[in-house]
């Protein structure tokens, strides 16, 4: 065992002296670790300040440790369900989604000259939810998913499940009232939420969703709706190629899934 050190060392490395040096420091730090006799002393040599401010900290966490109320119970796991699957705040925009597909629909039926608006609009459908569902500043769990490191691709899984499990069956409503085939509607449906899923890994989901939909509705929905006839993209034969694309780009997403955890950066 090394030498104790003097009281006067002691108290001067209690009062924290710039003229102890750093060898001498680390001498006695490593010696108040076996040593309980000069632990003992170095308690004697802390201040009459030092002490009274450890009593005020002590006395301040032990209040609002008594003052926190315990966590609910019963409610946790909804409140669990809720941040995992992100139901709560995506409400509006799957509201605003299934609006603008009933509208399409009846606008299809009022305007028979035209090509189908619902098909036409039917892969944009998903696209704002998955966009608030990976926007940060909408997302209170995002500290959560940004800070765990194996979070990345069960959230984007479970987000963008949540996102197709109510925009699904709302195409395939709105479909059965106009006649078109459900797989018309969900190849092209897939393949946006995974080229959207995949761009956003490169600039954020937000800014991917809004240029597909631009670029869909410049290229695709208004030459349609001005040649009053649906795009080749959209005819029949164009299945296989939709889920080609849909696969190809759910793959590329899921190996670029560590993008998302860099997503802050670009929202
Ligand atoms: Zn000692």
């Amino acid at each position: 065992m090394t030498t104790h050190p003097t009281l006067a060392q002691i108290d001067r490395y209690a009062a924290g002296d710039p003229g102890l040096d750093e060898p001498s420091v680390w001498a006695i730090e490593v010696h108040l670790e076996e040593c309980a006799d000069c632990r003992a002393r170095l308690a004697g040599s802390t201040t009459v300040d030092t002490r009274a401010v450890i009593e005020r900290v002590a006395t301040s966490l032990d209040r609002e440790i008594a003052a926190t109320p315990p966590p609910a119970g019963p409610g946790r796991s909804w409140s669990v369900l809720r941040h995992r699957w992100f139901v709560g705040t995506l409400l509006p925009w799957l509201a605003m989604t299934a609006a603008v597909l009933a509208c399409a629909a009846l606008l299809g039926a009022l305007r028979t000259g035209l090509p189908s608006l619902v098909l036409l609009i039917a892969p944009l459908a998903p696209l704002p939810g998955v966009a608030v569902a990976w926007h940060r500043r909408a997302d209170p769990a995002w500290e959560l998913i940004a800070s765990s490191p194996a979070a990345g691709l069960t959230m984007l899984l479970r987000r963008t499940a949540a996102v197709l499990a109510f925009v699904i069956p709302t195409l395939a409503l709105v479909g059965a009232g106009t006649g078109i085939s459900m797989a018309a509607m969900l190849l092209p449906c897939l393949a946006f939420t995974a080229a959207a899923l995949l761009l956003g890994t490169f600039v954020g989901v937000r800014r991917a969703a809004i240029g597909l939909t631009s670029i869909w509705t410049l290229v695709v929905v208004a030459p349609s709706l001005a040649a009053a006839r649906m795009p080749v993209v959209l005819a029949a034969e164009s299945a296989r190629s939709w889920a080609l694309a849909t696969v190809l780009l759910t793959i590329m997403a899921l190996f670029r899934v560590n993008g998302f955890r860099r997503l802050s950066a670009h929202d």
